[in-house]
């Protein structure tokens, strides 16, 4: 199994375009999803990528 840096891997799609739907140009902020480490969109509000 491949060991991911998962950390690295938010900071490389910080403030990236949502990639949600297409409708939605928002930039991807670091957050909290549910007591974990995400990145969500804060224009549709949808959690992209959560780090457990
Ligand atoms: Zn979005």
């Amino acid at each position: 199994m491949a060991t991911v840096d998962n950390r690295s891997v938010l900071r490389n799609l910080e403030g990236d375009e949502c990639p949600w739907t297409e409708d939605c140009s928002g930039e991807l902020e670091r957050g909290e999803y549910k007591d974990t480490d995400a990145l969500v969109c804060p224009n549709c509000d949808t959690p992209i990528v959560r780090v457990w």
